[in-house]
């Protein structure tokens, strides 16, 4: 009977454990991608707050740094969106989910009227020449379909600006061009402009800031055997920000979700009975969505030998799960794929632990190219299918196999690939 009891009592407390690994997780996640954090980009402050957020949860929950307050600080120019109103005729759109403004578009206001670049005469060269020719574009916002990327680098673009037409939801990236374009660029859903509109009214404010400083976040937990080898975790925390004062992207699958599993990951190993044997350090990085900057600097600014990694694993949007997880980099280092993958059979986790080739699309990318065996796992299912959208948000967070992969994480920490 006493057996029993025991038992009773070692299964309750493992399943409050990890029902609480979760909490904390999906706690994180909810506070990154709330409207007090804006988005974590360059528009009131969000990249800033969740800095100092993350500094305090480190703190908090006991993780050893390298530097004050866990900051590594660098800086890059952006472009900003202060805000903006679109009308077409007589029709105010309402920005976010009708229409968005391209992050790196300049100042504009005014009404201008639109003339119609059809799709078709892009296959005629002398045809688009003609167009382009017409010094009444001067003045006038051209719309356009397709080919929209044989216009967007254009430097001298021969009009006011450019109204992409959409037939997807819509969604938003930060230009990683460090510089303003010359002209505006607004993307609007298909079922609002039309070939035979004639007017956009538009009042757009946009702010460029040449010297942003931004903060990456760096603690580690010391190794017991081998302290000085170091297992890598990198996430980025920045996400889109804020397109005007009221509309926000959240990003809370990307990346609040792989935050909140490095933080989790920290905080279990923070605890000394569960010390490692190998030092492992929570690298959440900024500035990832305008070209992978906070990592890119890292790698270059090393707080610890970059030839002590062992091996580096990025998390980049980890929210889902019920079809497993992919591993990007697993055929150019195998090793790693191979220790992942075997965890996981053994242990009966994920459904899938998906072999991919070589990607350098996210923040694992600075480190591979430094020759560090780096990959990047990300999760797959369609219960959650949210991108640079603004609602990327909590409600949609499934967090569908969230404890299966925190297990195959940590014991992959326990039993990593060896340096030999
Ligand atoms: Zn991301």
């Amino acid at each position: 009977m006493k057996k029993v009891l025991i038992i009773s009592l070692i299964l309750i407390a493992a399943m409050f454990s990890n029902a609480q690994d979760l909490k904390y997780a999906r706690s994180l996640d909810s506070t990154l991608s709330s409207p007090e954090f804006g988005g974590r980009g360059y528009v009131d402050n969000g990249e800033k707050l969740a800095a100092q957020f993350l500094s305090n949860q480190m703190k908090s929950i006991g993780v050893q740094y390298f530097t004050k307050n866990y900051f590594q600080p660098f800086d890059f120019s952006i472009n900003t969106i202060q805000s903006q109103e679109v009308k077409i005729d007589n029709l105010n759109l309402h920005a976010g989910d009708q229409y968005l403004v391209f992050s790196n578009s300049p100042s504009i206001k005014g009404s201008f009227p639109i003339v119609y670049l059809p799709d078709s005469l892009f296959d005629d060269k002398e045809a688009v020449a003609k167009f382009f020719s017409n010094p009444q574009l001067k003045s006038s916002f051209v719309i356009t379909e397709k080919r929209f990327s044989f216009l967007k680098f254009q430097e001298d673009f021969p009009a006011k600006g450019l109204i992409y037409r959409s037939d997807k939801k819509l969604f938003w990236h930060v230009s990683k061009a460090r510089t303003q374009a010359k002209f505006t660029v607004i993307e609007v859903l298909d079922s609002l402009v039309s070939p035979n509109s004639s007017s956009i009214t538009l009042s757009v404010k946009s702010k460029f800031i040449k010297k942003y400083s931004a903060r990456n976040v760096i603690g580690y937990t010391k190794g017991k055997l081998y302290p000085d080898s170091f297992i890598v975790f990198t996430a980025h925390f920045d996400h889109l920000g804020k397109m005007g004062s009221d509309v926000y992207f959240p990003g809370a699958n990307d990346n609040a979700s792989g935050v909140s599993l490095i933080l989790d990951l920290a905080r279990h190993f923070s605890q000394p009975s569960n010390q490692p044997d190998y030092s492992v350090v929570y690298a959440l990085v900024s500035g990832e969505e305008v070209g992978l900057l906070g990592s890119f600097y890292l790698a270059d600014n090393p707080l610890f030998p970059l030839n002590n990694i062992s091996s580096l694993i990025n998390l980049d949007m980890v929210g889902t799960g019920s079809e497993g997880i992919a591993v990007i980099n697993a055929r150019v280092f195998p090793q790693i794929y191979k220790r992942l993958s075997e965890i996981n059979k053994t242990e009966n986790y994920l459904v899938e632990v998906k072999e991919r080739g070589e990607s350098c699309n996210s923040d694992h990318c600075a480190f591979y190219k430094k020759g560090i065996p780096s990959v990047f796992i990300h999760t797959m299912g369609k219960e959650n299918v949210e991108y640079h959208t603004i609602t990327d948000d909590y409600s949609r967070m499934t967090f569908t196999d969230y404890e299966d992969l925190f297990r195959l994480l940590r014991d992959y920490i326990n039993q990593p690939l060896c340096q030999d």
